[in-house]
């Protein structure tokens, strides 16, 4: 077969020793090591020229469901890769199953990994010797400093291969050998693998795997995600939501205390009267009439009103505050109660007996009050009730305040909840 070395992986076919049945697979210089998925075979065989030897048959011999087909491309660092080879692995202790997607380029000596867990893609990388962390291991490193990044010791493994699928230029069921540790910081992740004394390191980052693979005609790509958790987004976002909200909060403060100090909260008028009923013989309450006061504009103003001596009983103020050039008129109502009494024993009481109503942007001028009580006469008698009629002007609604103040401290704690969850995940045994 005569192949440029700088071509494509080009399909080509072997026949499995044990089933007799032809792989397709790809065709790589070094790639002797093969492995047969089909039904009830699960074989690993060394093949070169007129020489086939059988290396092991896995005890599991269903195929892997794997999510990309052999001979997908993807690329990687400018260069189109092609998917030669896929491999189950299965880590004892901890229960974790996840499989490794290997990326063949004519010439590259390593091939690039998209490794598949829960939904969750990392696309790992070797690192040359001059790329990797100056580390001595007898030193059980924890915390390895690369790239301006401090990456932590999460899991520390080997592992045993279940299943594969595909043509590899090495004998991989020598990896059940490596010893594997995982230093994280999200979303990278940095890796070394240990046989006797030699250590090769390599660079993860979880991505979208839509990123990188090409899609091809008649190839329906339905990668599985994780719909709850996606690290290769999370951690970048979850950075910069940090700043994004504590300057979001910092403003909140300022513009409030700026805003209170050029324009202190100042009371206009104040009155306290008897609900009264109207004498002229229109029936109903009084209506009381305020005598006129200045609003510096253009400005909050709130109305207050307070129901005294209200027991069983409600009380409604309607007021009107009138511009008295122009006639304008703002309203608001205030519907005030106040029950109480006994139940199994316990004592409940409800309603309120003090609202206050802001009215967004009052121009200046003159205003005088129009203010229409009303009472349930019949339950208690009027005459027992006063309410009382505040108006300040510069009061900065401190509802809106606290509704922007909470928002993003619940979003913010509510993301760290998802994200120690899932870090509790994937490493079970971490502490
Ligand atoms: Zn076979």
């Amino acid at each position: 077969m005569e192949i440029e070395s700088n071509s494509l992986a080009v399909p080509t076919h072997v026949t499995c020793p044990n089933c007799k049945e032809v792989i397709n697979t790809y065709y790589q210089p070094e790639g002797h090591y093969f492995a047969c998925d089909k039904y009830n075979c699960g074989t690993v065989f060394y093949s070169e020229k007129a020489h086939t030897e059988i290396v092991t048959r896995f005890k599991d011999k269903s195929p892997i469901e794997a999510s990309l087909p052999l001979g997908t491309n993807a690329w990687f660092f400018g260069k189109e890769y092609t998917l030669v080879g896929y491999l189950e692995k299965y880590e004892r202790n901890e229960k974790i199953r996840w499989i490794e997607y290997a990326f063949y380029y004519p010439g590259e000596q390593w091939y690039i990994i998209l490794s598949e867990f829960d939904g969750n893609w990392m696309m790992v990388h070797h690192l040359t010797k001059e790329e990797s962390p100056k580390t001595n291991f007898n030193k059980g490193a924890t915390v390895i400093d690369l790239d301006n990044k401090k990456f932590k010791l999460a899991v520390s493994y080997t592992f045993d291969i279940e299943k594969a699928h595909g043509c590899f230029d090495w004998n991989l069921m020598k990896d059940e050998e490596l010893h594997t540790r995982e230093y994280y910081s999200l979303p990278y992740v940095l890796l070394s693998e240990t046989m006797f004394q030699t250590t090769e390191w390599f660079e993860g980052r979880f991505v979208n795997p839509k990123d990188y693979i090409i899609k091809q005609p008649g190839q329906k790509l339905n990668l599985p995600r994780n719909r709850f958790f996606n690290p290769a987004t999370f951690y970048d976002r979850y950075k910069k939501l940090i700043f994004v909200y504590a300057g979001f909060l910092l403003l909140l403060f300022l513009s409030y205390g700026f805003v209170s100090a050029t324009h202190p909260t100042k009371e206009i008028y104040n009155f306290t009267n008897d609900v009264k009923p109207d004498t002229t013989g229109y029936g109903g309450f009084k209506t009381y009439i305020s005598p006129p006061f200045n609003i510096e504009g253009t400005t909050i103003v709130s109305i207050s009103g307070t129901a005294m001596g209200l027991n069983q009983s409600w009380l409604e103020l309607s007021t009107s505050l009138i511009n008295e050039k122009t006639g304008t008129t703002f309203e608001v109502e205030h519907n005030l109660e106040h029950y109480s009494g006994t139940s199994d024993g316990e004592y409940w009481s409800e309603g309120e007996t003090t609202i206050k109503s802001n009215i967004s942007s009052v121009p200046t001028g003159t205003y005088y009050l129009v203010v229409r009580p009303k009472v349930d006469t019949l339950i208690d008698g009027w005459s027992s009730i006063a309410y009382n009629i505040g108006v300040t002007q510069n009061e900065l609604p401190m509802k809106d305040f606290w509704v922007f103040f909470w928002i993003p401290i619940v979003h913010f704690v509510v993301q760290s909840f998802r994200k120690n969850n899932y870090e509790t995940k994937i490493w079970p045994s971490n502490t």
